[in-house]
């Protein structure tokens, strides 16, 4: 089997022209042709800010781009039939399609309610400030734009637990719904990290079940994606995510559903890997979750002035833990500057990091669209040894996996090869600090074989001796990706 690799196609700076369905349309050839057998799009439904949401400010899950509400038919990326053609166009070059869901929180809500309330405390949601006290709240959802079409659900306080806007005291605050309890099973940041912005769901209001149970479901009707990127599971009931996801495993697997199998990947924005452990335990392991410690590790080995210890790299990590369940990536919409999580990896480290989630044997790989085009908005340029290290992964990656994290700076790995894929076996060898060269085994089977680097950075030919090792060296503050003499001419000749 060819190796899985996503790709997250946006960033948080798209211009706000509606093209963007068409020009994945358009690229979606040339995107399997790179290497990229999945792609995870941006929420698709019409957000609070219209035309121009990058969709995270969910109004009406319904409408993807066909409705005028919010100012706007089309969204940010297009209409519901550009999207529903850019997909398709995917599918049929063989690209498994991620569709963002997002569930947590409601905006731009049509009318306002009386609610009673009790205010907590910010930075502790399970301290009350004062006594109850009446809001006018942003929770009234009836979507008139769209007059029932696809589901007659209308949203009002009841079905949320809580919201941060007084309208009539026109005041920020952490306000809890008098009745309602934050969900038991949360985030432990801030007390009770269930409200998270807007008007955040009561998933365990059985109406809200259902709801979203429903629109899962059409969701899955009317698009047919392959799988679903969850977003902010920290903050949802850890209960409501499992059960939603068995009920649309289920459902798709259905032969009138189309029988797949969905791959879900679930984001809990969080350091710690305990806690993506556990929440990997509650939710029974429906889902995979990005490997956040990891993007962090990366963070801190980039800006660690070569003192990072590069053996302990996989540490506390999903990959090093529990790498069946992880998706590993190196930047995000939210970590891109000027964005809610920045963390944006240097761009001296953009190769190393890349290189190693994609050729190592473990971990679901996600390039970032920002890393492979480039951020306009910031200035920021393309990762611009991407192209050759999705190449390698796609061609040459393969076979048993040699770790050789023996030092504090100068690491690598190696892999064998297989007999499925033609000139296949790789040595990736990297720094954080001084460049250096280190023996790794390769495997007997490549004894005399002459390796050079793909990345271009190594102009000499290592040659595998006859006991399956071979002596390889990278440059400071890089890394160097070795593979088969006539690999290096294929990629010479089928790269830019
Ligand atoms: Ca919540």
């Amino acid at each position: 089997m060819d190796n899985r690799t996503m790709m997250q196609y946006f960033e948080w700076y798209l211009p706000d022209n509606g093209l963007h369905w068409k020009r994945l349309a358009a690229q979606a050839a040339e995107l399997k042709k790179a290497g990229i057998n999945m792609v995870w799009l941006p929420p698709a439904y019409k957000g609070a800010a219209g035309g121009s949401s990058v969709g995270y400010d969910v109004y009406d899950m319904y409408d993807l781009g066909e409705f005028d509400q919010k100012g706007s038919v089309r969204t940010k990326y297009g209409t519901r039939e550009e999207y529903l053609n850019a997909v398709e166009e995917l599918q049929k070059n063989g690209i498994e399609v991620i569709a963002d869901v997002v569930l947590n929180h409601r905006m731009g809500a049509d009318g306002t309610e009386e609610v009673t309330v009790v205010e907590e405390l910010g930075t502790d949601r399970n301290q009350d400030v004062g006594g109850k006290q009446q809001i006018l709240a942003w929770t009234k959802l009836d979507f008139p734009g769209r007059a029932g079409k696809y589901s007659a659900f209308q949203w009002n306080a009841s079905h949320f637990s809580g919201t941060d806007w007084d309208e009539a005291a026109k005041r920020n605050g952490i306000f809890r719904f008098d009745g309602k309890n934050w969900n038991r099973e949360t985030d432990t940041e801030n007390g009770n990290y269930d409200y998270l912005m807007g008007a955040d769901l009561d998933t365990d209001h059985p109406e809200v079940v259902g709801e979203t149970h429903d629109w899962g479901k059409w969701y899955l009707d009317t698009v047919h994606m392959d799988g679903f990127r969850l977003d902010a599971v920290k903050h949802i009931g850890f209960d409501f995510y499992r059960e939603w996801m068995k009920d649309m495993r289920a459902y798709a697997k259905a032969p009138e559903h189309g029988g797949g199998e969905l791959f879900i990947v679930g984001e809990y924005w969080a350091k710690e890997n305990a806690k993506l452990l556990h929440y990997l335990d509650v939710t029974e392991r429906n889902l995979s979750l990005f490997d956040v410690p990891l993007h962090f590790k990366f963070l801190a080995a980039a800006t660690s002035d070569g003192n990072f210890d590069m053996a302990r790299l996989y540490e506390d990590t999903l990959t090093g833990t529990d790498p069946e369940h992880a998706v590993t990536f190196v930047d995000n919409h939210d970590t891109q500057p000027g964005q809610a999580l920045y963390s944006f990896i240097p761009a001296w480290f953009k190769p190393i990091a890349y290189a190693l989630i994609l050729l190592r044997a473990v971990g679901t790989p996600c390039v970032f669209y920002g890393d492979y085009y480039g951020i306009p908005h910031d200035g920021v340029v393309p990762v611009a040894k991407l192209p050759a290290l999705l190449a390698v992964r796609e061609r040459y990656a393969y076979g048993q996996e040699h770790l050789f994290f023996d030092d504090p700076s100068l690491v690598g790995f190696t892999r064998e090869g297989d007999a499925e894929h033609a000139d296949s076996g790789i040595a990736v060898l990297l720094t954080d600090s001084v460049g250096g060269k280190k023996r790794m085994y390769l495997g007997t089977q490549h004894a005399g074989k002459r390796f050079v680097d793909a990345l271009g950075g190594k102009s000499e030919i290592v040659t595998v001796q006859a006991d399956g090792f071979g002596e390889f060296t990278v440059d400071g503050g890089s890394v160097s990706v070795w593979v088969a003499e006539r690999a290096g001419e294929y990629l010479y000749t089928h790269l830019r």
